[in-house]
């Protein structure tokens, strides 16, 4: 039997149910900004749950049914209210490389340990060449785009029909900004936005939103095709700069338009220091029903609960707001800390918008199990 149907047979009709709602009919109101039984949570476990699975990253590097396996089996344990795919860096740029160059790319440490990777390039010339060679069509085939990420994404929406829509898979896609960081490294893109001609960073920044409006494509005829409707756009939020955002942001925003025709459940992922005209921006773009936001930019000196009313006083009416507690409390607090920052969130959020307990970026691969409950306990006990 398939991974897929032993975890169906497993659970179909034996679920408790959580409060009133189906996850799926929970995380869709609150990006509706419709009231809920319950606040939703729906941490973004995607590496965490290999490990918490009983799995190390190596072993589950070639092997599709284990990693679906791993999410399936996490989602079963905590009940979450969306199931987060596995996605590691070499699913997004692997595809840049002839086969023989990725060993030296990407890097396995411990078992619990991020895939590393090195940059594809150093110099803008560079950049631009990898793009208008189109290296990125001609490794396509046997990269693990191809060979792992699709397969894995396939069984989850599997699931996610067999158990008739009870939870939602979140799928999600770089946004150009995000790809034209990743291939150079933030600091080297940031260092060209100032140093290089407009211009010349445009046409990079152009080509990088072509591959990607390419990408939703595939995103359309097989994630949408299979029952796909919660898309998170992760986003180019370390470029994003006063300056970068007013003379660049636009790629991105047309990245979005056509993101929202394809998914009608969009959410931005913004990770880092959240610059607060970005938060802005990503208050009005058309098409995006939430805002996975992170950190107050440096030089804002807010306490959390007031940084969560700011950020809930901008989305009022607008956006659903997804916060909590941050990445590196859900590794490194106590259960109580990550319940107390989980109730100053929801607190401060909800006299003005619809709240997701989630935090800025994924949950560390470390993170203790107590602390992942504990964000999800407190969820559950506050209505
Ligand atoms: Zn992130």
């Amino acid at each position: 039997m398939s991974v897929v149907d032993s975890w169906v047979q497993r659970l179909r009709g034996t679920l408790r149910p959580i409060g009133e709602m189906t996850h799926w009919q929970r995380l869709a109101a609150a990006l509706d900004l419709h009231p809920t039984d319950l606040v939703p949570v729906a941490p973004e476990l995607d590496y965490w749950q290999i490990t918490h699975a009983g799995y190390s990253h190596q072993e589950i590097y070639n092997d599709v049914d284990k990693t679906t396996d791993a999410c399936l089996r996490t989602w079963a344990d905590l009940r979450c209210d969306a199931i987060w795919m596995y996605v590691d860096i070499s699913h997004q740029i692997e595809n840049f490389l002839p086969a023989e160059r990725r060993a030296a790319h990407f890097v396995h440490r411990g078992p619990k340990d991020y895939l590393l990777f090195k940059p594809l390039v150093e110099t803008l010339d560079e950049a631009i060449a990898l793009y208008e060679s189109r290296a990125f069509e001609k490794h396509l085939a046997d990269s693990r785009a191809v060979t792992h990420y699709t397969p894995h994404m396939l069984q989850l929406l599997e699931f996610q029909e067999k158990m008739d829509r009870q939870v939602p898979v979140i799928v999600g896609a770089a946004s150009p900004i995000n790809y034209a960081e990743t291939i150079v490294e933030v600091q080297r893109l940031v260092r060209w936005t100032i140093t290089e001609s407009e211009d010349k960073v445009r046409h990079y920044l152009e080509l990088c939103l072509a591959e990607r409006l390419e990408a939703l494509d595939f995103y359309r005829d097989v994630a949408a095709a299979n029952g796909c409707q919660f898309f998170c756009v992760f986003g180019g939020a370390r470029t994003w700069g006063p300056r970068q955002l007013e003379k660049f942001g636009d790629v991105d925003r047309r990245f979005v338009d056509k993101v929202r025709e394809i998914f009608p459940y969009v959410f931005w992922h913004h990770c880092g220091h959240n610059l607060p005209q970005a938060l802005e921006l990503l208050a009005t773009w058309p098409g995006i029903k939430g805002v996975q936001y992170d950190q107050p930019y440096h030089s804002q000196k807010l306490s959390w609960s007031e940084f969560y009313e700011i950020t809930a006083r901008l989305f009022s009416g607008r956006r659903c707001a997804m916060n909590a507690p941050t990445t590196q409390v859900a590794c490194y607090g106590t259960p109580g800390e990550i319940t107390q920052m989980v109730r100053q969130f929801i607190e401060a959020t909800v006299p003005h918008t619809s709240a997701v307990v989630m935090p800025g970026c994924e949950i560390d691969s470390y993170a203790p199990v107590e602390n992942v409950r504990a964000m999800i306990d407190a969820a559950r006990t506050m209505a």
